[in-house]
């Protein structure tokens, strides 16, 4: 069973409209006849059933429309349905539907220039995968294969994806069991809100925290560490935002001991931020840089490792070993392409960004105002955390039971939330408007204010 406090520990929200359409009813059946379910005790899940989306809306079958304040996992970040990517696939897959990964191929071409144009400077090779589970796979790989070293050195709040290196890299109760565990180090990030350094303020949290990750590594023998993975803005575990100067403070410690700097933007990435790579608030060169979701809004499997010039060469007379029948797949291709274009030409970045400081942010610190359920409201862009707290002075989370009840209590309301232990984390697409943010801000407020009067 899930651990209680995770989000999938919560019982099943309350089915908001009893009278369902057939089709409804029978995908449910199908559903639990026959699907295996990601993160779940099986037994008690009731899924919701999706049938159809466009923007930040979804519906059932019956035509019941619902804000999608959860961007499914994090990655619908043009919205459902945006008509140009749909048109690219179906183009591309008229043409060419699947081609081998040897094979140079245009889309696969025209897709990686197309992230290369937003990565950091001296970036200019993309090795492509089917998520972002694989992209930190293949970015450990390289590392390892880069500099002749085994460990890596990620933090114990953190998701990396549920593959073999991936999982043990996430800090999360997903690691568990924990058998290829080799070569695995963890280490505590900064996370002022509840500071494993007894500080009281960014400065001194991120101070700590830098002297922290040195010891790790110092501890663990510089000469063994081959990258140092991090999430630029820790997504799962909390959308912890770091404070300024951290990721500096981490590139030049790397750069003190030779260990690689893998920065994971698969959630972080592609404007969710308000930044197309969130490594851009702050002006950080990372060796590695991962990423999937936003890069086609989920359209088409797809992720990625963006690679430096100088871990690129090391392999010009040397052989990777890391491949995937569908690296670079055309469909995800020319999704990535048309994502991308779509968010140049709609100025979607822009709009994440204003969002972000101008509405939503405003908006939710002037819900904590009024609900001291709420005990910090932390992120940026389309990208926050509301941290729900019993107690805001004792900073007690609130109890799993409760936090399912604020999400059957935003689902009556025609709202689709994305909850993780004692989080709401509001993280609509990019392309979000002013109108529907407020929409959910108010979902939010009836919300809340039926859990206080709980509590
Ligand atoms: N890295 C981060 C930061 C993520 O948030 C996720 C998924 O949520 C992953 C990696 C894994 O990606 P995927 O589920 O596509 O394998």
């Amino acid at each position: 069973a899930a651990p209680p406090g995770s989000p999938e520990g919560l019982a099943p929200h309350a089915d908001p409209h009893p009278a369902r359409h057939p089709d409804d009813v029978r995908a449910a059946e199908l559903d639990r006849a026959h699907v295996f379910h990601s993160w779940s005790a099986q037994g008690a899940l009731a899924p919701f059933v999706l049938a159809g989306g466009s923007g930040s809306e979804v519906w059932d079958h019956a035509g019941r429309r619902y804000l999608d304040f959860s961007s499914q996992l994090v990655n619908t970040n043009i919205g459902h349905g945006h008509p140009a990517v749909v048109q690219a696939i179906q183009m591309q897959a008229d043409l060419l539907p699947t081609v081998a990964p040897a094979t140079a191929n245009l889309t696969r071409g025209l897709a990686a220039r197309a992230v290369v144009a937003h990565a950091p400077a001296g970036m200019h090779k993309i090795f492509f995968t089917n998520g972002g589970a694989d992209a930190n796979e293949n970015a450990i790989r390289l590392a390892r294969q880069h500099t002749g070293r085994d460990k890596v050195v990620s933090l114990y709040r953190s998701y990396h994806g549920n593959t073999g290196a991936a999982v043990v890299a996430t800090g999360d109760w997903r690691r568990v069991p924990n058998e290829y565990a080799r070569g695995h180090v963890h280490a505590f990030g900064p996370y002022l809100y509840r500071s494993d350094f007894w500080a009281t303020t960014p400065e001194e949290e991120c101070e700590r925290a830098l002297r922290h990750l040195e010891r790790v590594i110092q501890c663990e023998g510089p000469a063994s560490v081959a990258a140092v993975l991090l999430e630029t803005v820790v997504g799962t575990g909390g959308v912890l935002v770091p404070p300024d100067g951290y990721l500096a403070g981490v590139r030049a410690l790397c750069d003190r001991y030779g260990v690689l700097l893998i920065l994971d933007e698969v959630m972080s990435g592609f404007g969710r931020t308000g930044a197309w790579l969130a490594l851009d608030h702050w002006g950080v060169r990372p060796d590695l840089v991962t990423f999937a979701k936003g890069v086609n809004s989920g359209y088409v499997p797809a992720g990625g490792v963006l690679i430096s010039d100088a871990v690129a060469a090391t392999f010009d007379d040397r052989v990777f070993p890391g491949g995937l029948t569908y690296s670079g797949h055309p469909l995800a291709m020319a999704a990535v392409v048309a994502t991308i274009e779509t968010m140049e030409r709609e100025h979607v970045v822009e709009n994440a960004a204003r969002i972000g400081a101008d509405v939503l942010g405003p908006g939710l610190a002037a819900l904590a105002d009024r609900h001291p359920v709420i005990g910090e409201v932390r992120g940026l862009g389309v990208f926050w955390a509301l941290e729900l707290v019993a107690d805001r002075a004792t900073r007690e989370p609130l109890p799993p039971a409760l936090v399912a009840r604020v999400k059957s209590e935003m689902m009556a309301r025609d709202l689709l939330p994305f909850l993780a232990d004692n989080r709401i984390h509001v993280v609509p697409p990019c392309v979000v408007t002013d109108d529907e943010v407020a929409r959910a801000l108010a979902v939010y407020d009836e919300a809340l204010t039926v859990i206080e009067g709980e509590l």
